[in-house]
């Protein structure tokens, strides 16, 4: 049996309740065979043993009031997966489908996204199953209050960095730094995504978006293509969805669908966003509400329809595992080209590989969907400086550091046997940053 084979039993084994995880460490594990065979040191330093298991998992009880007095109990949850090349750094969640298993696959994905930045930030993750959906300002208020009063113990500037993830938005980060600030007295970035006016940082709204994006541009410049003149599919309609269809739109592309849980938007003629932008970010509305003002637009309800479209480029932004085998074969079979990952883990692995035995462009998540947190650590080092960049500067160091992403990934893959598999390559790349520091720093 190879090592990776032995590891990944192992993993199943040690945590039989955690399907995303074991999914996560396997779609990685097995894209590393060549690189340990290469470094058999590596399996001496029981390196893969170590790197599956966090160094710290932090569950706690989050109980709060709402407005009419009832009182609620949420779990919260920190998975500080590895700090092997800088401070933890992840996104925090709040779903009612968030469990340890999707924290910890979520943390297990950011630490190669992390690595692949370039920049020293490590893995981690975390979130609650609180669902904002449908509570008034004071209740998330009031949960975020609750929430920080336990979290702010873990987290600091050179310690752990959380930013946003599903259901964690500006307003979210607002609530939760402000308590942050009240109990430790100190206005310092323990947070990232912060407001523009108290710590941060130009472009951290759109970064996600225009980042996957600019890495798709990059990866399609390299087949001939662009967004110029395609049709495109944006699932999502939440932040990292915006703000792709707004550069593809940019860049010439015509969107024509976006989604929510509840079900698609098809508009023909091309999506207006600035109407989706009032409905999501302000009125906090449905996607549906859309059809009022575009009335030769349509809705249909279920999420999963919006992949029986016709379109050149596919663009999940979503959530995990949204697009299975089947929607995989229908986008193929009709004319489907790339598939930017917008959200983590989007495709499920049946899917990944419907699209490589149709020679589809991937754009795995953990390249594609870095430019969050790469802006996030830019935010960082803004407030570390105590300074401000514009918004071009920031925007071109995005644009920068995702063409970088695609050059490492691309550049790993060829040379460890993988062609153009850009999973593989981002897998690779990622990996072996972490590798270096973890052998680096002895057996911890
Ligand atoms: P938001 O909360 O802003 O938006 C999420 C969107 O996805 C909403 O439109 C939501 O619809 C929809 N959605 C959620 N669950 C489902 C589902 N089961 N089926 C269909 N649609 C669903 O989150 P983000 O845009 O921030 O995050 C989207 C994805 O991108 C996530 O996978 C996240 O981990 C990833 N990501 C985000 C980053 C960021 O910077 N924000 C960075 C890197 C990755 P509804 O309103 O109905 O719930």
């Amino acid at each position: 049996m190879s090592y990776v084979s032995e590891v990944l039993s192992r993993v199943r084994m040690r945590n039989p309740a955690e399907p995303e995880f074991i999914q996560a460490v396997e779609e990685v594990l097995q894209t590393l065979e060549p690189v340990l065979e290469k470094f058999p040191e590596y399996e001496e330093a029981r390196l893969l043993e170590r790197l599956v298991e966090p160094e710290r998992q932090i569950l706690f009880r989050v109980a709060w009031e709402d407005d009419q007095g009832e009182v609620h109990v949420n779990r919260g949850f920190r998975v500080q997966f590895s700090s092997a090349i800088g401070p933890y750094k992840g996104g925090l969640r709040f779903h009612r489908s968030v469990n340890l298993g999707i924290v910890k696959f979520l943390a297990f994905e950011q630490i190669f996204k992390n690595s692949l930045t370039g920049l020293p930030i490590g893995g981690a993750k975390g979130g609650s199953d609180f669902d904002p959906r449908g509570k008034s300002d004071r209740d998330v208020m009031r949960f975020c209050q609750s929430f920080m009063t336990e979290l702010y113990r873990h987290i600091g500037p050179v310690m752990d960095v959380p930013a946003g993830d599903i259901g964690v938005g500006s307003r979210e980060i607002g609530y939760l730094f402000g308590q942050y600030k009240r109990i430790r007295s100190v206005h310092e970035g323990a947070l990232t995504g912060k407001g523009i006016h108290y710590g941060g940082s130009l472009v951290r709204k759109e970064a996600t978006g225009y980042g996957l994006v600019y890495f798709m541009s990059e990866a399609l410049n390299s087949r001939g293509k662009s967004f110029k003149d395609a049709t495109v599919t944006v699932s999502g309609s939440g932040n990292v969805a915006i703000y792709a269809t707004e550069k593809a739109q940019e860049l010439g592309a015509k969107v024509i669908a976006m989604s929510d849980s509840d079900g698609f938007i098809y508009d023909e003629s091309g999506i207006e966003l600035e109407t989706v932008k009032r409905i999501k970010e302000i009125e906090r509305g449905r996607i549906k509400e859309y059809v009022k003002y575009h009335p030769s637009s349509c809705y249909t309800e279920g999420s999963r329809g919006i992949w029986t479209l016709r379109a050149d480029i596919a663009l999940p932004c979503a959530t995990e595992n949204e697009l299975d085998r089947e929607s995989a074969e229908t986008l193929v079979s009709n004319g489907c080209y790339a598939v930017g990952e917008g959200a983590n883990m989007p495709c499920t692995p049946e899917a990944i590989q419907v699209f490589r035995d149709n020679g589809v462009l991937v754009g795995p998540a953990k390249a594609a969907n870095a430019g969050g947190v790469a802006c996030s650590a830019l935010e960082m080092s803004q407030n570390s400086i105590r300074t401000f960049w514009s918004f071009e500067d920031v925007d071109a160091k995005l644009r920068s550091i995702m063409a970088s992403i695609y050059q490492n990934a691309s550049k790993a893959a060829r040379e460890y046997g993988y062609g153009d598999n850009l999973v593989a390559g981002a897998n690779i790349a990622g990996f072996l940053k972490v590798a270096r520091a973890m052998m680096a720093q002895g057996i911890v």
